[in-house]
Order: C-alpha cells, then structure tokens, then sequence
C-alpha cells in the first residue's frame, strides 16, 4: 500500500479492462512524481500493461499530453468540467489520507465570524467533515459554487477563485485546507478576504498577509519596469486548457491602440531560453497565470498577466488589481 495518498489503483485496473487497453500513461503532478515508481509497481502487480510515466512538468487537467496510446491517467486533478478533452482519460485526485482534525483544531483561535471552506483535490473531501467539525463548535461555516472551470463546489485553482469569489458576500473569511502557498495567495488577491491555511501535511496553521503584501511589492515594480517597454511579446499557450487566443489578439489590439507594437507567440511550455530568444521589450502572458506571479525572477524582460497590461495602458486604477482567472 503506498501511504498517505489514495492512487485508486483499483479504479485504475478496472479502467484497463473496461477500454482492453495494452498501454497506459502515467501523469504526475510535481510533489507526487516520487511516487511513480511505486504506483508503477502496485499496477503492474494486478495487471499485464505496458506502462510509460510522462516526465514532463504537469500543473493541472489544462495540462495533459497532446497524444497518448491507450489510457491517459492524470494524478492530482480533477477534470476542467468546462474543457473537451479527446482520449481515454482517467483523473485520480491522489486524496490524502490523513485526519484532518488535528490541523483543524489548531485553526479554531484563528477563526472570526462566518467561514467560507475551500481546497484543491487531494484534501477537498476533508470539506464535509471540516463543515462538520466547524458547526460542533459553533461556527458557522459555508462552502461556494464556482465557474464551470471547476469539478467540484469548494474547489480552487490557481487559475480560477470563482467557489470563494460567489460568496464573498456572505462570509468574514476564508479557511483553506491543503498544503502549499499558490492556492491560498490565488484566494487572497482573487477575494481580498483574510486566509487561514490549515496545513494537514505540515500539521500547521499559516497566514498569507505577509507573502500577499511581498508578492503585491513585486507585481508593482514589475508593472512600472513593463511601463516602459515599447515592444511586447504576447504569450499565448498551445496546451489547450490554457490556450486564451481571442484574448491575445484583444491584447495585441489595445497595445496598437496604445502605440506600442507586439507579436503573439505560442509556445506549449515557456522557459526563460525560449523566450530570451525573441528580445522583446516586456511579455504579457495569456499562458498559466502561475507563470507571470511565480516564475518571474527567472526571465529576463518583465513578464505580466492581462489585468496588469491594463494598469499600464490606464484601463485599470493599482488601487483595483484584480488577480488574472480563467473562467
Ligand atoms: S492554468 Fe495553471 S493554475 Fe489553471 S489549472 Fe492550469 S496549471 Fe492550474
């Protein structure tokens, strides 16, 4: 048994013998990859497949390889409910096994007025029980219905806040069960609601204020160096779950209506070498909004999302910076 999260290998066995599949790929997300080898090894122990394990980078169900033999199983995701995607596909949410309870015991001093409750797919089946646990001890805690982006109510994306966004209204703050920084600092610009994480990995409580505070510095100066850029590359993704093409030409039309000039360039994944080559004053990038907020120390002209290159061009006060989603 491979611990602590739940790789389905039997819903997996299944899936092979319901589609007589010979050939399967594995996709892994980052923080699971060191567990191929042994989710290789429980599947080829209950069935006779020939099995390839995808090596490159996978960040969510936007991302899934343009062609495979037989059945695609994608770990860590939920299906983009909003996207087609041909093939025989199977997405295993990796749930984590692990009790949520005693991460959320440490949360209740932090908690103040009602709850919103929200988490990405290994630990959003802690949701009910965390709603649950909340209501024992009187708090009132509620979880939200996002786009059609979205599998499942109460899921974030890096890309999409809209389950927390639909009822801001209704709540005092967000309470994020998972692990990482991403999601949570996606959750804080994305509502501009105060973050408790509960870690139930780290078994910690963390705030966000601090990271949210550096990471608005670091897009501030970012967007006064792209002030100044007079030619833009538009990065326009081909994976098709990131691929906002209509939106790149809208791009491209603003900056000509602002006299700046831009070429569109699509690539599948963007590394600092390919887009060094082009020696374009700033990028503006339609591709994963991760890639703009995360990655950006490791390009070399400044890189934007969409909301920012309105800040630019005065389409859009700092004071209203909004985080760069898509539906
Ligand atoms: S676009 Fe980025 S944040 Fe959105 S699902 Fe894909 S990898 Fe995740």
């Amino acid at each position: 048994m491979i611990p602590d999260f739940d790789f389905e290998v039997d819903k997996i066995i299944e899936a092979i013998k319901k589609g007589n599949h010979t050939t399967i790929t594995l996709q892994f997300p980052e923080g699971l990859k060191r567990r191929a080898a042994k989710v290789v090894s429980e599947i080829t122990g209950k069935a006779d497949i020939k099995i390839i394990i995808s090596g490159e980078p996978c960040y969510g169900a936007c991302d899934l390889p343009a062609s495979t033999d037989g059945l695609l199983v994608n770990f860590g995701h939920y299906p983009i409910p909003n996207l087609v995607q041909e093939g025989d596909i199977l997405f295993i949410p990796a749930r984590s096994k692990i009790d949520p309870l005693p991460v959320l015991k440490k949360a209740l001093p932090e908690l103040e007025g009602i709850i919103g409750v929200i988490s990405t797919p290994q630990h959003i089946h802690m949701l009910g029980q965390a709603i649950e646990f909340l209501q024992e001890q009187g708090i009132r805690a509620v979880i939200g219905k996002g786009s059609e982006r979205l599998h499942t109510d109460g899921q974030v994306l890096g890309c999409n806040t809209s389950a927390a966004r639909n009822i801001t209204e209704k709540i005092d703050m967000l309470l994020f069960i998972g692990t990482g920084n991403f999601h949570p600092l996606a959750l804080a610009l994305g509502t501009k609601k105060p973050i408790i994480i509960a870690d139930p990995v780290l078994k910690e409580i963390r705030k966000i204020d601090e990271l949210k505070e550096k990471v608005l510095r670091q897009r501030h100066a970012v967007i006064t160096q792209a002030k100044e850029a007079k030619t833009f590359g538009i990065l326009l993704s081909t994976k098709q779950g990131q691929r906002r093409e209509e939106l790149a030409h809208q791009i491209a039309d603003k900056l000509k209506e602002a006299g700046k000039s831009s070429v569109i360039i699509e690539m599948e994944t963007a590394t600092p070498q390919k887009l060094d080559a082009f020696k374009v004053d700033a990028w503006v990038s339609t591709a994963c909004p991760r890639l703009a907020i995360d990655d950006y120390m490791a390009y070399t002209s400044p890189i934007i999302t969409p909301p920012e290159l309105d800040i630019i061009l005065g389409h859009r006060e700092w004071e209203d910076y909004i985080f760069d989603e898509i539906e």
